[in-house]
């Protein structure tokens, strides 16, 4: 498991149910995630911290598979190889809405703001905006796929009242 944060431990918890040993390799010395969650995934006996630490390739075998993955420290900028079977990243997320340029209205993280709140609509009549791009606090599938419901009422409105006008 790639990451410091909230979801990269709790990821790294929830891999122990599956496998007999989970490197947690973070860039820094100390993972951001919460008290809660770092202590449950560090205090777990099949959780082993890789600190100061980033990815720098990923080695498969002849089938493709993966066998190792090669991580640089990041302080003295040795690198080593780890034998793994599977790698997960969670790194953050980066909302996907730079194509819209500055048509709509983005917070300070990129995500587009819905508004009025409430409702799918953006600064932008006619364009609405659903699902994980709006959304940086749920990121779910039921409340991306919840949202796009919302966001298809909200467009069907908004035609609506086209034709009425
Ligand atoms: C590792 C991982 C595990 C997850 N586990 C869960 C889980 O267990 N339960 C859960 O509920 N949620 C989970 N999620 C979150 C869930 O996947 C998302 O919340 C959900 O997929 C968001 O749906 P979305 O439609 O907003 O975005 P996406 O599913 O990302 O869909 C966006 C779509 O838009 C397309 N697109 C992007 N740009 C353009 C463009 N310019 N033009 C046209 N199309 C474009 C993309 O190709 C993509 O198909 C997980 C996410 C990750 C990354």
């Amino acid at each position: 498991m790639i990451g410091g944060g909230d979801s990269a431990a709790e990821e790294a918890t929830f891999l122990t149910r599956f496998a007999s040993k989970v490197y947690l390799i973070h860039r820094r010395d100390e993972l951001r995630a919460s008290k809660i969650m770092a202590d449950r995934a560090l205090t777990n006996a099949k959780v082993e911290p890789v600190w100061n630490a980033t990815v720098s390739e990923y080695i498969t075998d002849d089938k493709g598979e993966m066998t190792r993955i090669r991580i640089k420290d990041t302080v003295d900028g040795v690198e080593r190889e780890l034998e793994v079977k599977c790698v997960f990243v969670a790194i953050g997320h980066v909302p996907n809405a730079g194509f819209l340029g500055d048509l709509v209205d983005t917070d300070e993280n990129g995500y587009i703001i819905q508004q009025p709140a409430g409702t799918t609509k953006t600064n932008l009549a006619g364009l609405f905006a659903a699902g994980d791009v709006a959304d940086h606090v749920y990121r779910q599938a039921i409340t991306a796929a919840g949202d796009g419901c919302r966001a298809a009422l909200d467009a069907e409105r908004f035609i609506t009242d086209l034709e009425e006008a």
